[in-house]
């Protein structure tokens, strides 16, 4: 059997890679005051349909969209901002308390052609600011995401371009002027964006086809056509991420992939993922909650692609091997047990070998990574001590129970931060009979 394509299996490195991501990406929302929330993975395709916009590639030709068994239509969610914008309105929320800040992660669904940094279900981490229209929320929503990739390392060689889609009356003006440019040249777009050229213009602005991208770089931009007011709004966006010293760059030819955006758009991007660079992006959407049925509500907001990031860390976070125990015979299980759990709930991994010989447990403990080795045989257990082996270098030395974490310490299993809970753990394992014998 092999994964559906498109698909892939997080195991071992690659899973902790992920994990570091989104642990980072929730971790640093925390400081922004976000709370996390969590929606279904599917809903009514209206959800979608509508909101994303019908000439988007998303709707147009990357929804898993399916009736169910009761003949319901039903889309895998392509991405997160309709079903949160969605579930404050149906939970109720948009009368008091917001602003709400919400932060999500999770995976995400589009029938795209699969490639390195695109795939049919990849993951994504989401920071939405809802009911808030002021130029300060947009500026702190992508303060937050650069603070993500500053804490995962990343922000090297991110660059975060902005731009501005106005309000509707500049969108109205530079609607009018992309189709008189576009229609002169009507014979050299891509079938797509000829029908784009109808129905949508500005999409032809985020066309993947080469030739659509040619005319484009000649193509008028926003910024002759904003009204004085949208012209103000992204001076104050830009102002504000000057005070929280988050760096960027003007790109007039960003549009975002879906339609619910005004006002800001923008987007981090990176030369070291080859042709997908696009590590977070997001904007402006004041429109989107009233078209699930709520009123009016101005969000602003990003989402970001975890195997992108994943793939732009430098370094795979260690997994935390386990202190491997190991009774010498059956007869020894029942203090092993006793101690493997002592040592957990002190916050030590700690595993306990099922099987085998001692040869045989200690060819499963190095193979599992663990630093140390805590062997009980019957000997020991009449003693009260055991025998700490140290994986790495082979020494070991016999200690008591209450010796045991700082051996374990010395061995490098137990961190700094655990030394703490390791005195605590000593003086309630009373006096050491080792240190009777001396
Ligand atoms: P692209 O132009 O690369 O198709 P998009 O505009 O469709 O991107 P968004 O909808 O803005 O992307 O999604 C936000 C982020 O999610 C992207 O910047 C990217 O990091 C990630 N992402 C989007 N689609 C995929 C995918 N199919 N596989 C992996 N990551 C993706
Ligand atoms: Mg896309």
């Amino acid at each position: 059997m092999q994964p559906v394509r498109g698909t892939k299996d997080l195991i071992g490195e690659a899973f902790r890679r992920h994990h570091h991501v989104i642990e980072t990406a929730r971790h640093v929302t925390t400081l922004y005051g976000l709370e996390e929330w969590s929606t279904p993975i599917f809903e009514a395709t209206g959800v979608f349909a509508r909101s994303l916009g019908e000439t988007s590639d998303v709707v147009s030709k990357e929804m898993y969209t399916f009736e169910d068994r009761g003949g319901d239509s039903v889309t895998l969610r392509p991405e997160n901002t309709a079903g949160i914008c969605r579930a404050l309105v149906s939970n109720g929320l948009t009368q008091g308390g917001l602003p709400r800040k919400v932060f999500y992660a999770g995976p995400m669904f589009r029938y795209e052609r699969p490639q390195k940094g695109r795939y049919r279900q990849f993951h994504q981490i989401g920071a939405e600011i809802l009911g808030a229209a002021e130029p300060l929320a947009d500026a702190e929503v992508i303060a937050c995401g650069w603070q993500i990739l500053q804490h995962l390392g990343i922000d090297d060689g991110v660059v975060l371009e902005i731009n501005t889609l106005g309000d509707a009356p500049s969108r109205d003006a530079y609607r009018a002027a992309l189709v008189a440019y576009f229609t002169q040249h009507r014979d050299k777009l891509s079938a797509d964006s000829q029908v784009r050229l109808e129905k949508n213009p500005m999409r032809i602005l985020d066309s993947k086809d080469a030739g659509d991208k040619a005319l484009v770089a000649g193509a008028p931009t926003i910024h002759e056509h904003l009204t004085p007011e949208a012209a103000a709004f992204y001076a104050a966006v830009k102002r504000h991420l000057d005070l929280f010293g988050v760096p960027y760059r003007d790109n007039p030819r960003i549009v975002r992939g879906l339609d619910y955006y005004s006002h800001t758009a923008f987007e981090f991007v990176t030369d070291r993922l080859g042709a997908q660079g696009t590590v977070m992006a997001g904007g402006r959407y004041d429109g989107l909650v009233q078209e699930m049925g709520g009123p009016p509500t101005p969000c602003v907001g990003w989402a970001a692609g975890v195997e992108r990031l994943a793939e732009l860390l430098a370094e795979t976070p260690e997994a935390s091997p386990p202190v491997a125990v190991i009774p010498v015979s059956p007869a020894e299980e029942g203090p092993a047990i006793a101690l493997t759990q002592t040592l957990r709930a002190s916050g030590v991994p700690a595993e306990i070998a099922y099987k085998g010989n001692l040869k045989k447990r200690m060819e499963r403990a190095n193979r599992t990574g663990a630093q140390a080795a805590v062997i009980l045989g019957e000997r020991e257990v009449a003693e009260g001590v055991v025998v700490v082996r140290n994986l790495s270098d082979g020494t070991q030395e016999r200690v008591g129970m209450p010796g045991l974490l700082s051996a374990l310490a010395a061995a490098g299993v137990v961190d700094a931060m655990l030394e703490q809970v390791v005195e605590g753990l000593e003086e309630g394992l009373g006096p050491d009979p080792e240190d009777a014998e001396d």
